[in-house]
């Protein structure tokens, strides 16, 4: 699927101050929003989504990159959300198949203990979460013995090694998977603006019906009208409420994860590692990602809610240690290439103070008395069940008409190759061509298709990204088009000129390269660990 005709911000802008009211306004463009826009224009209702920042900026960027049913959430007994979460896995794999693929993960198994207990127990978990997927399986659970295992994964630590449980999850391409999503979006009709933020609700008595928009670029503000307001500001969704009443309570436990990026050689091969219980009782993934390693997460209770997130001294040390009791060579604090944070926006379960892992990852949807709806929790694997189940709760308060049928589960998106058109490549292998999927075709028409600025991101990439993907920044590009922050951040900031003015010559005479360029380097300062000399940041 290729959008020819994709309306550029400009014309976006123009069209949020010509309709004199919309069917809905979303605010937020992550994950949860960009699948509500995408439901509802294929309803054939109006609607217009605003992003303060960039599309996917917020924590659906910055995810372990799995589409999983939840190995882990099986032992919570959670088996409805991890049987959606399983059907969802196939849907996004099959609607955007260059920016998806299925993955193999390795339970590795040590000494007797693992042999004869983990092996048991963890078996039996994994054909238990082979049925769950039913029809929509993608693999099956198996058991490989520890030659085979060392062959399969030549990185992971060989002493006491008895073997490895293999079962088969997805893993993406999160923001630009987010990016698919809004072009998606707005072909279908939607009005979404990145750079775009909601600093104030409208009223009609009692009632929302609208909010108060500033466009970050001209400083202009927009008074929008709209039937429904939908909150899905993620963690930021309290700061909505408390705007509509003062004395909402709060919805959200947000978590912070951390992710370590390291490179390939310490985890050579195509297959991800779980760790399903380190020494403090949480996992760890040792993940193939984009021809880097990502190691991680963490799950730390936060009371705030900072953009930039930075990790805690303990958190890295965690991530190491764990690391190191399953990779034959440990990576070290001077080895990783980029740092990156995000916040799960869990939901808060009313009066209690839980441990976060043990909060749950499923969302909530509020209808509040002015008619402001509020949706946080859910994970990037079941945004689309999520958006649904948001859109429905909108049409029970006749906030909205039902529309037109919409089945967002046969809706490829933008991009979504008729073919096989990645040449076998996925997410997992160096970045390059194969995640433009159909888009591909166009990048080698476009000026600089064959000028390298960084291994995986060319000239016509940067173009692609301005002219098809709403890029307004060196950030933009090179956090989210390309990813190049998230997988070395030092080689990010040594591109950051080059990509400004290649931007400039795309971008009206209002776009700063300069201010551009030095506002991403000192963002990608937050993302390294060491400098390359071993020095600490
Ligand atoms: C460490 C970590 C690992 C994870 N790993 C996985 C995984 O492997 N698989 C998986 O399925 N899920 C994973 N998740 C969960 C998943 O990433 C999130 O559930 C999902 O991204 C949340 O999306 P969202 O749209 O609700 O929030 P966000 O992506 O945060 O979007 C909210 C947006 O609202 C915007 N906003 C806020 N206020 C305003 C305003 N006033 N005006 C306009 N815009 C505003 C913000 O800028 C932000 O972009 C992970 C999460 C974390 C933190």
């Amino acid at each position: 699927m290729i959008d020819q005709d994709a309306p550029s911000r400009e014309s976006l802008c123009a069209r949020l101050d010509t309709r004199a009211a919309w069917d809905a306004v979303i605010v937020g463009g992550g994950a949860t929003g960009l699948g509500i826009a995408l439901e509802l224009a294929m309803r054939g209702l109006r609607v217009a989504l605003l992003e303060r920042e960039d599309f996917a900026k917020g924590t659906s960027s910055r995810a372990t990159k799995l589409l999983h049913g939840g190995v882990r959430y099986l032992a919570q007994g959670n088996l409805a959300l991890v049987r959606e979460a399983l059907a969802e896995r196939s849907t996004v794999i099959g609607n955007a198949p260059h920016l998806a693929q299925p993955l193999e993960f390795l339970i590795p198994l040590y000494g007797l203990c693992g042999r004869v207990r983990d092996r048991a127990f963890y078996g039996a978990g994994l054909h238990l979460y082979d049925f769950l997927a039913g029809r929509r399986n993608i693999g099956h659970a198996r058991f490989v013995g520890p030659a085979q295992v060392r062959e399969m994964s030549p990185g992971i630590k060989h002493e006491g090694l008895a073997g490895a449980l293999a079962y088969w999850d997805g893993q993406f391409d999160d923001a630009r998977l987010a990016l698919a999503l809004a072009r998606t979006a707005i072909a279908e009709g939607a009005c979404a603006l990145n750079h775009f933020e909601v600093v104030a609700l409208l009223r009609e008595g009692e009632q929302v019906r609208g909010v108060v928009a500033q466009d970050r670029e001209s400083g202009r503000r927009h008074e929008i009208r709209a039937r429904c307001v939908i909150n899905a500001t993620g963690v930021w969704v309290d700061t909505l409420r408390r705007l509509d009443d003062t004395d909402s309570r709060s919805i959200v436990a947000p978590s912070q994860g951390v992710h370590l990026v390291v490179d390939r050689e310490f985890h050579p091969g195509k297959r991800a590692i779980l760790v399903p219980r380190t020494s403090d009782g949480r996992v760890l993934f040792i993940v193939p990602w984009m021809g880097k390693t990502i190691l991680g997460t963490t799950d730390t209770p936060r009371a705030d809610v900072p953009a930039e997130p930075a990790a805690f001294e303990d958190e890295i040390d965690f991530i190491l240690r764990e690391t190191a009791n399953r990779l034959a060579r440990a990576p070290t604090r001077t080895d990783v290439r980029s740092i990156w944070v995000g916040l799960r926006p869990l939901v808060r379960p009313a009066g209690d103070d839980v441990a976060s892992q043990r909060v749950s990852r499923e969302h909530t949807v509020l209808v509040a008395r002015s008619g402001l709806v509020s949706v946080t929790g859910g994970k990037w694997t079941t945004y689309r069940a999520m958006a649904h189940d948001v859109v429905e709760h909108c049409v029970s308060a006749g906030l909205i008409d039902p529309g037109r049928p919409a089945d967002t589960a046969k809706r490829s998106l933008i991009g979504a190759p008729g073919g096989d058109a990645s040449g076998g490549a996925g997410v997992a292998d160096a970045p390059g061509p194969h995640l433009y999927g159909a888009d591909a075709a166009e990048l080698d028409s476009l000026p600089g298709s064959n000028r390298a600025i960084a291994p995986g991101l060319s000239e016509a990439m940067v173009r692609f990204a301005v002219r098809r993907e709403y890029a307004r920044s060196v950030e933009d590009v090179l956090a989210r088009r390309s990813r190049l922050l998230f997988l070395d951040a030092e080689a990010a900031a040594a591109v950051a000129d080059d990509v400004a003015s290649v931007m400039a010559s795309e971008l009206e005479p209002g776009f700063s390269p300069e201010a551009s360029a030095t506002a991403f380097r000192a963002l990608a300062r937050g993302y390294r660990l060491t400098d390359r000399d071993g020095s600490r940041r």
